[in-house]
């Protein structure tokens, strides 16, 4: 295929994700094997190396998942995996991400994208001080939420894998990730 602008495009955020997650890995031993993982996908995203092998079994659609991904297909039914805090005005607008596309659209703070329910409440650990886990009490699903004006350096699909202590947490608590991750999580 000829090089050409769209192509470079991609393979630039490729990269700069898969640099945060290292950066990331080595700030984040809990999740190091799974961010070490995503780098190595990025990068063979990235048109690098070839597909890494997975740290434990993935189901055979992540695997579709990244090639779906890395091919940046033009119909998406935009799943919401994770949420994004910019700052607006005096206060933080929320945009949901889509898992597949990374396509992102704004959405209610005080909802659960699952359900519609207002009935959420919100899980965090000292050490992600950008993240924050929503959790709906009515359905019982839950997504990390990454806080930009609290970080600008964050990449937000690199950081969420990073926040896999909170994953552990809420998955103990009887909740369910609203989407997994392309690390199985
Ligand atoms: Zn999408
Ligand atoms: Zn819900």
């Amino acid at each position: 295929m000829p090089s050409g602008t769209v192509i470079s495009i991609a393979a630039e955020r490729f990269w700069k994700r898969a640099a945060r997650a290292r950066l990331l890995a080595d700030r984040y031993p809990a999740s190091r094997e799974a961010l070490v993982y995503f780098a190595a996908v990025s990068e063979f995203q990235a048109g690098s190396g070839d597909m890494p092998q997975p740290p434990a079994p993935l189901a055979p659609e992540y695997l579709d998942r990244i090639l779906r991904e890395t091919e940046a297909q033009p119909s998406c039914e935009h799943v919401p995996q994770l949420g994004v805090l910019r700052p607006q005005g005096d206060g933080k607008a929320l945009s949901l991400a889509c898992a597949l596309c990374r396509h992102e659209w704004s959405f209610p703070r005080t909802k659960c994208p699952a359900c519609g329910s207002d009935k959420i409440t919100f899980g965090s650990a000292e050490a992600f001080p950008a993240v924050r886990t929503q959790l709906c009490e009515t359905c019982k699903t839950y997504f990390h939420i990454l806080d930009l004006a609290a970080d600008p350096e964050i990449i937000p699909e690199a950081d969420e894998i990073a926040a896999q202590p909170l994953d552990v947490w809420a998955l103990d608590q009887g909740y369910t990730k609203i989407f997994p991750n392309l690390v199985g999580l």
